[in-house]
């Protein structure tokens, strides 16, 4: 990795923090390792995010139907996903410096890539956080807090469909936390521990699956543009026999070229019958679907997406970060950006905080805006810059002769004036997801 690079990243972290984006956990205690709170700005973000991906899968389509499964769940529903038998990592320890590191992700046979030293044989680690169900802490009541928000949609297939009388193909969509025990967690937010996942799955026939499969890939890498993302930053990477999951025919990363390199941020996968037919078999209960076109009798076949919130969120961020001789700005897709206006008077008097406080109110039930009266105006704008806002509109003189206000983009710093009265008319049609 060049000094850059990591400057880069660097930068992003510190910003994240001076604004408002993103703190450690238990910070004050010294923070614990690889969980973040998300301040001010960030959960804006994080909500912007998961609005844009439920808007696109849930109420712009009438195929996909939404769900919110809780996390815990009958601890024989890991069984039969194969998590509690396959869900691992081979985990190497270095005998001298004692670092830990997944043995898939180094080249083992140079040894420690930190010291040199000897590794130890790798050994199989189960990434489920355990814990215990009521208050006797034995076998019986292990439970797992879930590692794929997945599981709950398979489980509520039959659920969702007969509710919602539904015939394939459809999916189910569903945000919500998942937790592994990851043995390297790292790059900020790239990997962690506690996240929050955003997963579709679409059940088709057998048969049609590989066609279902090239449609959403390509519906996946399309959707990036309307959070901002750069094309050139994207990339696919088809798994090989040997990555695939154990649920897997075929599947594609999307990648997002990071500062710190090329790396997974959704994957698609062919899951084909795999899940189901296994709740079929552990809970024993019916779970075939009945076509009435073919008049046949089969278990559904799945295709999935999955991405992470926060990971996309720190894609969105490193997307969006620049530096420009005499700012800092970050270039977010308005839809997405934290503080979708800002205005300002352009001095503490003559009736011009008012007028501003009065465009602020009328903008309030619709979009997160923000109000700044302190300072030199191009201090507010570049404090602006810094956290992505795309509008701030100025009131100034010319505002209390002919009600117009000066509105500042925030890419090409460019500057017009408006009717006071068309601020929302503008910001809707600009900014909404
Ligand atoms: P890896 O091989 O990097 O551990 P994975 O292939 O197991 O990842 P998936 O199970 O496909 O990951 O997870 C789907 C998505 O969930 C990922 O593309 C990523 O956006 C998100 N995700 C997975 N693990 C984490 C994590 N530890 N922290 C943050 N996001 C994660």
């Amino acid at each position: 990795m060049t000094e850059q690079l990591t400057n880069t990243m660097d930068k992003l972290v510190s910003l994240c923090k001076r604004r408002g984006f993103i703190y450690q956990s238990s910070e004050i205690y010294g923070g614990i390792n690889s969980c973040y709170d998300y301040g001010p700005m960030g959960v804006e973000l994080k909500k912007n995010i998961k609005n844009l991906w439920w808007k696109s899968m849930v109420y712009e389509r009438d195929d996909i139907e939404g769900l919110d499964a809780s996390i815990l769940m009958h601890p024989r529903v890991w069984e039969a996903s194969g998590h509690v038998e396959g869900f691992t990592d081979p985990l190497v320890d270095c005998k001298k410096c004692k670092q830990r590191f997944r043995a898939d992700q180094i080249d083992t046979t140079q040894g420690c890539p930190n010291c040199g030293g000897e590794l130890t044989e790798p050994r199989m680690f189960n990434l489920m956080f355990k814990t215990f169900m009521g208050p006797v802490e034995d076998d019986a009541n292990i439970v797992y807090l879930r590692p794929e928000t997945a599981q709950g949609i398979y489980v509520n297939f039959h659920n969702v469909r007969e509710s919602s009388r539904r015939k394939l193909p459809f999916g189910i969509a569903q945000i919500g936390k998942a937790f592994r025990n990851e043995i390297t967690p790292g790059n900020f937010i790239f990997r962690m521990r506690e996240f929050e996942q955003m997963e579709m799955q679409y059940f088709v026939s057998p048969g049609s699956d590989e066609e279902w499969f090239e449609y959403w890939k390509e519906e996946r890498i399309k959707w990036y543009s309307r959070l901002g993302i750069r094309s050139e930053k994207l990339r696919f990477h088809q798994h090989q026999e040997d990555e695939l999951a154990h649920y897997a025919k075929k599947a594609f990363d999307i990648e997002f070229e990071f500062p710190f390199g090329w790396n997974e941020i959704e994957g698609i996968h062919n899951r084909t019958d795999y899940d189901l037919r296994r709740h079929q078999e552990y809970s024993r209960k019916n779970l075939l679907y009945f076509d009435p076109e073919t008049k046949e009798r089969y278990i559904p076949y799945v295709i999935e997406t999955s991405t992470g919130v926060d990971r996309l969120l720190l894609t969105t961020l490193a997307n969006a970060y620049e530096e420009e001789e005499e700012r800092v700005v970050l270039r977010f897709a308005p839809a997405v950006a934290p503080m979708k206006a800002a205005v300002f008077p352009l001095v503490k008097k003559d009736g011009m905080p008012e007028v501003a406080r009065n465009i602020v109110n009328g903008l309030r039930k619709y979009f997160r805006v923000f109000y700044d009266e302190s300072g030199a105006i191009g201090r507010r704008y570049r404090r602006q810059d810094e956290i992505g806002t795309p509008y701030c509109f100025t009131v100034d003189s010319q505002t209390l002769e002919d009600g117009t206000v000066t509105v500042r983009e925030r890419d090409t710093m460019a500057q017009e004036r408006i009717s006071q009265d068309r601020v929302l008319e503008y910001l809707m049609e600009r900014v909404l997801i």
